[in-house]
């Protein structure tokens, strides 16, 4: 089973061998406080969660993720194609709580849950989706949309199955992994997420894992999937490698207010720990875009106004 902090360790050694030139030539890059209350409230928790604490095995770059998504500073790219998924539910395997979120695994050896097109010129293999949260629905996702936070975020972690044959490898290289991101709004009960809600008592401490199948990932896209936003950044949790062509969705997906209060009442600790830590605000603090140019599958001036921009072509 691959896993993000399975492989942290012997990636830690890997990027050490692999970026020790570079770290002695290279201070770890502070994070950029911003002044939302939010962003401080981020600030707060990196310093607080013991994944953040003591030093990163990476240098800070300048491709780090998550970031801001400035709508008008965004280009439409009119080559960028629609996405093609086609995941396959019996490939979903289990659900584990890894202190941090909570990662729904799905076998990833064989191309059965793919993704391609869109920005993307290979094929990739789903390996796990999670989310990040905030302890209240004013916030909680990574990325932002003219500094807009969203309650939650949902992220479906791929890797280039074309050009690598493990997680491990394609994650420290370019081109390695394709994460699309959603972004979840608190309105109507989502039905299709109901079935992993109800799962999640099972995993309450960190370190559980419990059996899950049978669960199709598309419930969770928007009915809209055409439309994106997409740049290239990085892992937004340790080992934070540039590895990843992010597709962060324009349309949100709905969830009741009571669907996320049972992500908010699992739990950063284990079983043992004296003290329990609710699992909240477990998203990074965002990272300077540092000139990267936020390319879009669609033209929201078209859209918005297609009386202004024909006129811009007749003159
Ligand atoms: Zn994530």
């Amino acid at each position: 089973m691959v896993t993000l902090s399975s492989v942290i360790r012997p990636l830690t050694s890997q990027l050490h061998r692999k970026l020790i030139g570079h770290a002695r030539s290279q201070r770890i890059t502070p994070v950029r406080r911003c002044n939302l209350t939010a962003c401080s409230s981020k600030y707060v928790l990196s310093q607080m969660h013991p994944m953040w604490q003591g030093p990163l095995a990476v240098p800070g770059g300048d491709r780090q993720s998550p970031i801001d998504i400035i709508v008008r500073k965004s280009v439409f790219d009119s080559a960028l194609k629609p996405l093609v998924t086609d995941y396959d539910p019996e490939t979903c395997q289990q659900i584990w709580n890894n202190g941090y979120s909570f990662l729904v695994e799905y076998d990833d050896t064989t191309d059965k849950s793919t993704l391609k097109g869109g920005p993307l010129q290979d094929q990739f293999r789903l390996c796990q989706f999670h989310f990040h949260w905030g302890e209240s629905n004013a916030w909680g996702s990574e990325h932002t949309v003219d500094r807009r936070l969203f309650p939650a975020e949902l992220h479906l972690v791929h890797w280039n199955s074309d050009k690598y044959s493990l997680f491990e490898e394609a994650v420290i290289e370019d081109n390695g992994l394709a994460v699309i991101g959603v972004f979840l709004k608190v309105g109507k009960r989502h039905e299709g997420l109901q079935k992993l809600v109800d799962a999640l008592p099972a995993i309450r401490h960190k370190d559980s894992v419990v059996e899950f199948n049978k669960f199709d990932p598309a419930c969770l896209l928007p009915t809209n999937t055409d439309n994106y936003w997409t740049y290239h950044g990085s892992l937004t949790t340790p080992p934070l490698t540039e590895a990843v062509t992010w597709i962060v969705m324009k349309q949100h997906i709905e969830v009741s207010h009571d669907q996320l209060a049972v992500f908010r009442s699992l739990l950063f600790t284990s079983a043992e720990e004296e003290v329990q830590k609710s699992m909240v605000n477990n998203f990074r603090v965002q990272q300077p875009l540092c000139g990267r140019t936020v390319r879009s599958s669609f033209t929201p001036f078209l859209q918005e106004a297609p009386s202004a921009e024909g006129d811009k072509h007749h003159h």
